[in-house]
């Protein structure tokens, strides 16, 4: 197991708010190697001491149930070294700050944790390949991986230079597979589980994958202008859901079968041609309202989002988008497959809806549930409500993932990483309406933050609010 990290973006919020409070909860479980160390990275001048005070403010916030000894003997173990993307050698000082203290000439692996904004990875992903990472040293690099086939096909070649072409060392984090519920889909539909039977197109007319959030930008219009919906979450956490709830189950669940699974079901994806982006596609963005649902925003009012700070109207990006795919299968031929997911919506829920034929099939409770007599609904992620007002807090299961993630990445894992050419071909998948949409192929719609969110896609079974 790797025992030596170094976390780049360690002042940011995914750091202070998953990372950080997962490697607490691991350590108070014993699973972390002993010894671990830690060196944090970031742009701002900080020295250890600087550093150790912002960690223990934010484990105190977001891992405050972890006892307060563990905690302080993590803190006392972090390091800080500040980096500069655009000089190598900074990046290259960090790597070896993790030597301090070791044996000079016996260089332990490390794991580094891109977790910097996404325009940075080519030049850091740049900097590692010169800054000679000691043998079985691991490489994660946070979404969104590219932000088109070709940029995600550049940062596979850094990889690579990273790496010296090992893909075991190469992770790209996809953290919702850690979902427990996310990781038991592929569980509902293997051979011998009531669904299996129906798990196929002739049953089955319509697979929703769901992603819709009541949350607005909450401070992150930065990050979210330069991405939008279809960067954020569908090319990555909804079009690896689809695999798991398509693929057909491999015989022996290995990660390396597993990946190869998931790699032919992308590869089953029928890209959408010109012709049938602007009747197959819907994008929108909201306009002012009221933030729906119980927890911290409820209630909150909204401008419109190109009147929201930090958003530039004329990048267009969108807020919502929903995609009509199906998939060149045997099992798939001739079922609607519906992508769809947006910001300050109605109602949040992360999940997979079914729509069968005919009656829904009687199935275990805690597998699915019933939503209407021809509908069964997997529920992937508890609602929004779970964060507290004021403050942006990590849901349990979210937690869950990252403490997931980290242990894959130490422990040689990938279960939680998507591969280089999964990355590819989902990009191929959603690069043609994105090039579509820049060209105003499809209007930009409006919803009221909010409310329902625009009209489903014509010739789906959109009836989908319950
Ligand atoms: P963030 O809060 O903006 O933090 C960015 C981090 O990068 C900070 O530590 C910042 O350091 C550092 N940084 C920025 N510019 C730098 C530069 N020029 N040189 C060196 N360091 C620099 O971003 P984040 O929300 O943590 O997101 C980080 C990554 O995680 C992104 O890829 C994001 O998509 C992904 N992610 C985030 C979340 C989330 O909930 N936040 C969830 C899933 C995935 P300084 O403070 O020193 O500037």
């Amino acid at each position: 197991m790797i025992s030596r990290l170094l976390l780049l973006g360690a002042t940011g919020d995914l750091a202070g708010r998953f990372l950080l409070p997962a490697l607490a909860r691991l350590s108070a479980d014993g699973r972390v190697p002993d010894g671990l160390q830690v060196v944090g990275g970031a742009h701002q001048d900080w020295d250890d001491r600087t550093f150790r005070t912002h960690a223990a403010t934010r484990l105190q916030q977001h891992a405050g149930d972890v006892p307060t000894e563990v905690r302080n003997a993590l803190v006392d173990r972090l390091r800080y070294r500040a980096v500069d993307p655009e000089q190598p050698d900074t990046v290259a000082a960090a790597v070896r700050a993790l030597d301090d203290g070791g044996d000079a000439t016996d260089r332990a692996a490390v794991a580094v944790y891109l977790a910097l904004p996404p325009a940075l990875f080519p030049a850091v992903l740049g900097a590692l390949s010169g800054a000679d990472l000691p043998a079985g040293s691991r490489t994660a690099v946070e979404k969104p991986f590219g932000s088109d086939l070709r940029s995600a096909v550049a940062l596979n070649e850094l990889l690579t230079r990273v790496t010296g072409g090992d893909q075991e060392a190469a992770f790209r984090v996809d953290h919702f597979l850690g979902m427990p519920k996310v990781q038991a889909l592929l569980d509902l539909h293997a051979p011998g589980r009531s669904l299996a039977p129906v798990w196929n197109s002739a049953s089955i007319a319509q697979v929703d994958v769901l992603w819709e959030e009541t949350l607005g930008l909450e401070g992150r219009a930065d990050f979210y202008d330069r991405t939008g919906a279809v960067r954020d979450v569908m090319q990555n956490h909804m079009l690896q859901v689809l695999t798991l709830v398509a693929m057909d189950p491999p015989a022996r669940q290995t990660e390396g079968d597993l990946h190869a699974a998931k790699l032919e079901l992308l590869r089953s994806v029928r890209v959408l041609s010109a012709a049938e982006v602007p009747v197959r596609t819907r994008r929108a963005r909201y306009t002012a309202g009221t933030l729906s649902g119980a927890g911290a925003t409820g209630g909150r009012a909204v401008p419109g989002y190109t009147d929201e700070d930090g958003v530039d109207p004329a990048r267009g990006t969108e807020t919502y988008a929903e995609l009509l795919l199906e998939l060149d299968t045997p099992r798939w031929t001739g079922t609607r497959f519906v992508l769809r997911t947006g910001k300050a919506l109605g109602t949040p829920r992360k999940g997979v809806a079914l729509h069968f034929r005919t009656a829904a099939p009687a199935c275990d409770p805690r597998d699915a549930q019933r939503v209407a007599a021809d509908r069964l609904w997997i529920e992937l992620d508890a609602p929004e409500e779970t964060r507290q007002p004021g403050v942006q807090v990590a849901a349990p299961g979210e937690r869950a993932a990252y403490g997931q993630v980290l242990t894959d990445l130490l422990s040689g894992g990938s279960r939680l990483s998507v591969s280089g050419e999964e990355a590819e071909q989902a990009w191929r998948i959603v690069d043609p309406v994105l090039q579509a949409w820049a060209q105003d192929a499809v209007p930009m719609l409006e919803y009221p933050a909010g409310a329902a969110g625009p009209p489903p896609l014509e010739g789906t079974a959109g009836s989908t609010r319950w």
